[in-house]
């Protein structure tokens, strides 16, 4: 079996929103996915039904080939789930924190090894209450991965983060994905769905408006270059072009040239503004 989450026409109401609306969805093992939306769209719903937190109206869930609604013990050990936030036993130490949750699981990993992955080697015996906000997102996904789960669930994992820590967790995030694990994320930042996916989908007012790989994403790859210069602007296909005649035009150097692709920032605003 390869794939890991197979969703067909889920959708989720809540009184008279609709807040999932028929959403297909295919992720397969070892892959990154994010699921980039705006707030409202969607996302932590979706992401609920999955991990079998919520019940849905209609349609098709499989993860790791068992409907959530229908959860075993032998399921949810193979799954990690990083919530938003988790503050609680603030007291306990990473270690002993670490320690108390691998003997919740059958295949648990060595806390020791787990406590080095994310870095926390030299908190170790800190504790929780004591760290900064991006230590506690490290004790966060720690207790993610202790289980030694096939599938990760991370709830927008780096709000918050400063750009330094940001990159160190995605460094950590893709030293698990390196391991084989399947890693679902949501995220807000384009960057990171950019940085570490290898798949994106674009989710507004409950529906996927857009999948892919996030380099070609709504077009993006064969989108129009856009060549800006001190004094003008083009939108063109033939940017090559564009530049030698501005070449010949100042003869030699181009003032203040660039040449620009839309960024995924520029797609994904134009996806979630698209009328219905
Ligand atoms: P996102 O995670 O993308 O911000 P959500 O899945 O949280 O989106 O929400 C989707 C829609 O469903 C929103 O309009 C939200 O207000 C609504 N909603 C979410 N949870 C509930 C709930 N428990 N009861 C009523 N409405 C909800």
């Amino acid at each position: 079996m390869t794939t890991a989450i197979h969703v067909r026409g889920l959708t989720k109401r809540y009184g008279d929103v609709q807040a999932v609306g028929g959403l297909d969805l295919e992720i397969k093992k070892g892959e990154v996915f994010a699921i980039l939306g705006p707030n409202g769209a969607g996302k932590s719903t979706t992401v609920e039904i999955l991990e079998g937190y919520r019940t849905r109206d209609a349609g098709e869930v499989r993860v790791l080939g068992v409907d959530p609604q229908k959860p075993t013990r032998e399921w949810r050990a193979k799954l990690g789930i990083v919530l938003q936030t988790a503050n609680d036993a603030a007291e306990l130490t990473v270690r002993e924190t670490i320690r108390h949750f691998a003997a919740y699981y059958p295949m648990a990993r060595d806390p020791e090894e787990v406590i080095a992955k994310v870095g926390l080697t030299e908190k170790a015996d800190v504790r929780i209450r004591k760290l900064s906000g991006g230590q506690r997102r490290r004790v966060d996904v720690a207790l993610g991965v202790i289980g030694n789960p096939e599938l990760l669930f991370l709830d927008e994992p780096t709000t918050g983060f400063d750009p330094e820590a940001r990159r160190q967790f995605w460094d950590l995030i893709k030293g698990l994905a390196a391991e084989g694990t399947t890693i679902l994320l949501t995220t807000h930042y384009l960057d990171e769905a950019e940085a570490l996916a290898k798949r994106v989908a674009v989710i507004a007012r409950g529906r996927i408006v857009a999948a892919g790989d996030p380099a070609t994403l709504g077009g993006r790859a064969t989108a129009k270059a856009k060549v800006t210069w001190a004094d003008g602007l083009v939108e063109t296909d033939t940017p090559t072009r564009t530049v030698l005649e501005l070449s010949r035009r100042y003869d030699g150097e181009v003032p203040g040239l660039a040449v620009t692709r839309p960024t995924l920032e520029d797609i994904y605003l134009t996806l979630i503004e698209a009328p219905e």
